[in-house]
Order: structure tokens, then C-alpha cells, then sequence
């Protein structure tokens, strides 16, 4: 690894240096490598998923040049100047059926999306025309190209309508389909495996002893993972014992491309997580100079990559989001891995400088201008979870700052780190 010196490091009560969190990150995602694997899905297996290969138009959309409302096809050229204009009506042609090219002095019954026939340049709505059956007439004054949509005026032939790297959405599916297009070359899922250790652990449903917590983390990564798209291999409960520790790692290495693991990364007696990662491979143990979040374990064990978040339930959410999210969107291969802060007017006082950078759980708001404002949670403990389902994103306080309410600050949506 390379020297992590910087200037504006700060150093933990022990005296241990604490990496800066875009330090880290980028050491991080150096790591990061890009699945190769993509696959042919149908359209409708594709949402979520991270294109593979940029999207090519091969036709015009619209096709042909069509109607825009339900109306007649006309001439502009047979319109008389301030007066009425009166034509014979000489065709029908309804969506999806072609009509035959349009002489002069005469007009089409049309209707929305039918091709607008040779030889007419305009539309004119039904609600502005008299029409006995045989002839129409109106007065209104029309230009050359009203109410028509034009061939290729939302897609011409051979433009990208998706980059690569883009993660598919709805809008995109629908994209794909109008351009014809029944399969997508996407990235295969990226296959996450998971674990969670610590003896005090229990599963939601089954009565709690003495001493001991529901485990959270499970289900919060679970559902971050499925929000990302990934393939889950989920190991489950792993008990505080090297033995176990280092039989849950072999496992979970075996067949996923990535492994995370929540617990057992600080320097106690029963954290085991460093100490088995140190003897089945590779070990860069990350004191970060964030908060929540400090401890951060990643390596790689068989080639496969392995990140070891802090037990405690809001630093492997805030970890997650910051550190495990970008990693994940690098090796699926999408455009999009770093998040954009961007700038709120604080509506809160934040008194207390910290040394270490601080993501505050925080809500959008408006002010009574319709500013946007943020909110934050009254009480920023990092086991306090009804902080991230309250909170809509993270304020963020850079190191050895003071916030005041009025003061601008940097937010970071969950929804664009998760997205
Ligand atoms: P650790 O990092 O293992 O020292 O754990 C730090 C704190 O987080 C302890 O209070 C643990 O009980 C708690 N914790 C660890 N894992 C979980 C989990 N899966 N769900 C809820 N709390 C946890
Ligand atoms: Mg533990």
C-alpha cells in the first residue's frame, strides 16, 4: 500500500493515525475491479442492471412522420388568407394504417399517430373545422409542420440512447423497446457474499436471552446489497471465535466477488475478523478519520475482495454507504461510482468540533423562503438507528468545524449513493 501521508490527517486517543475518508476511498477502489462477465437479457430482466455495451439506435423514432391529435391533414398551401379555407375530405387514416398522397384541395381524416400522408404539411385540430361529411372548412390559420411529430424527432438512426455503464431503469426499458430492441447486453450480478459476527447476536423472531441484541445488520446490508442489485450469498450469524471467523471467510470467498462482514474489526479480544484476515491473505486494517465509522478492515483473500465494516449499527450503514457502495457500483461496472454532495443551508446548531470528519444523519426540508434546509436527528449515536430510517441523507462536517444554523453545509443524499 502506499504511505498514507497526508497534512490534514488526524490522529486517534492512542496516538494511531487516522486516514481521511477520500484517502481511503481511493485506496479502495484501486481495488475495485470491473467485472468482464455481461450476459443477453430479455428486457424485462434488465431493471437494475448495468449495460454493458453503449445502445445504437437502428431506427428513426417516430418512424414516420405522424399526427399529433385527432384532426385533418391539409395542405397549407390550399388555406386561404384571411378567410375560409374549404377542402374535400378525400381519406380516412387511422393509427396504424398509411394513407396515399394527398392532392391538392383536399384533406384527410386523421387521427393521433397515423402517418400523416404525402403531400400534407399540417395538422388542424377537429374542435377548429366544420366538416358536413364531404367537405371541411375553417378559418383558422395554420403553419407549415403544425401538429405533426416528425420522423426521428425523439431518436434518429444511429444515436446512443444509452451510454454504457448506466444503470437501467424504467425510463430506460422502455427506451430499449422503442428502438426495438427485445435483449440488453448487461454486466452479470455481481455475487456479494455476507457474514456477521458477534456472540451477543440473535435473530429477529426468536426470543432474546440475557445480554443479548437483535442483530440488525444482517437485514440493513441484505437490503442495501438487494437495492444495488447484487446476487446475496448470505453465511449468516458467525460466532466470536478465530475458528469460526476463518471458516466463515474460506467459505464466503469460494464463490463471490466480493465479501462483507459487519463486527469483530476493532483491536478487542473478541474481534477476530483482522486476526483471520491477516493469516488467510492479504490485510489493510483502516483507522478512518470519520465519524461514525473509524474502523474499516479490507482485503483479499483468493482474489477476492473483502471489506469488514464496524459492528455498530449506523457505522455499517454510514460505512456501507460511503465505502461498500462505490466499491460495488466500480465492480459492476457502472459510470456512476462516486456521489456529488451538494450544498443546504443548515437548520441546526452543531457546537462541538470533532477531529475526525462527520456524516450526521440530517433531513431535506424548506424553509419559509422554500430554501432547502437540513434537519438532523436529535440524537447522532451510532448505535441510534431510528437515525438512518428518520434521515435522508448525511451532513457533512468537515474535520474541526463548528456548524451554526444559517451556515451553508454539504449534503449527501442516501438515495444517490444507493442508486
Ligand atoms: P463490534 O464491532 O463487534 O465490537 O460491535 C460494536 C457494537 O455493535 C456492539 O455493541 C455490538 O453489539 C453491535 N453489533 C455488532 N454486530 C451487530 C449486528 N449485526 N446487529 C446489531 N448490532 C450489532
Ligand atoms: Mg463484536
Amino acid at each position: 500500500m502506499a504511505d498514507h501521508q497526508t497534512a490534514d490527517r488526524g490522529c486517534d486517543t492512542t496516538g494511531v493515525e487516522l486516514i481521511p475518508y477520500e484517502q481511503a476511498l481511493d485506496h479502495l477502489l484501486e481495488h475495485a475491479t470491473p467485472l468482464a462477465q455481461s450476459e443477453s437479457l430479455v428486457l424485462t430482466e434488465c431493471l437494475g442492471r448495468i449495460l454493458a455495451q453503449d445502445l445504437t439506435s437502428s431506427i428513426n423514432v417516430p418512424p414516420t412522420d405522424n399526427s399529433a391529435m385527432d384532426g385533418y391533414a391539409i395542405r397549407t398551401a390550399d388555406m386561404v388568407e384571411n378567410g375560409k379555407t374549404t377542402v374535400k375530405v378525400s381519406q380516412r387514416i387511422a393509427a396504424g394504417e398509411t394513407g396515399s398522397e394527398l392532392e391538392a384541395g383536399t384533406a384527410a381524416r386523421i387521427f393521433t399517430g397515423a402517418p400523416v400522408p404525402a403531400g400534407a404539411d399540417a395538422v388542424i385540430m377537429q374542435e377548429h373545422v366544420e366538416d358536413d361529411g364531404a367537405t371541411l372548412s375553417f378559418d383558422v390559420a395554420l403553419k407549415a409542420g403544425e401538429n405533426i411529430r416528425k420522423s426521428g424527432e425523439d431518436i434518429t438512426r444511429g444515436q446512443v440512447v444509452v451510454k454504457k455503464g448506466s444503470r437501467l431503469r424504467a425510463q430506460e426499458l422502455g427506451l430499449a423497446a422503442s428502438i426495438g430492441e427485445s435483449h440488453l447486453s448487461v454486466k452479470r450480478r455481481l455475487r456479494v457474499g455476507i457474514f456477521f459476527t458477534g456472540d451477543e447476536l440473535v435473530e429477529p423472531g426468536k426470543p432474546l436471552g440475557p445480554g443479548k441484541i437483535y442483530d440488525s445488520n444482517r437485514y440493513t446490508i441484505n437490503g442495501l446489497l438487494k437495492t444495488l442489485d447484487c446476487e446475496i450469498i448470505d453465511l449468516g450469524l458467525v460466532g466470536d471465535t478465530l475458528q469460526e471467523t476463518k471458516a466463515a471467510i474460506r467459505k464466503a470467498v469460494e464463490k463471490a466477488d466480493l465479501v462483507i462482514t459487519s463486527g469483530g474489526v476493532s483491536v478487542g479480544e473478541e474481534d477476530h475478523v483482522r486476526i483471520a484476515l491477516e493469516q488467510l491473505g492479504e490485510l489493510h486494517m483502516w483507522r478512518l478519520n470519520i465519524k461514525p465509522g473509524k474502523p474499516l478492515a479490507f482485503g483479499v483473500v483468493k482474489n477476492t475482495a473483502f471489506i469488514g465494516l464496524p459492528g455498530n449499527p449506523v457505522s455499517a450503514f454510514a460505512t456501507f454507504c460511503l465505502f461498500v457502495s462505490p466499491f460495488i457500483k466500480q465492480q459492476q461496472g457502472s459510470s456512476e461510482v462516486r456521489v456529488e454532495a451538494f450544498e443546504v443551508e443548515a437548520a441546526f446548531d452543531w457546537p462541538r468540533p470533532d477531529r475526525r470528519r462527520e456524516f450526521i444523519r440530517a433531513r431535506l426540508g424548506r424553509d419559509q423562503k422554500q430554501q432547502m434546509i437540513a434537519e438532523i436527528y436529535h440524537h447522532q449515536g451510532s448505535g441510534v438507528l431510528m437515525s438512518t430510517s428518520w434521515a435522508d441523507g448525511f451532513v457533512v462536517i468537515p474535520e474541526n468545524t463548528s456548524i451554526q444554523s444559517g451556515d451553508r453545509v454539504q449534503f449527501i443524499s442516501f438515495r444517490d449513493m444507493l442508486s
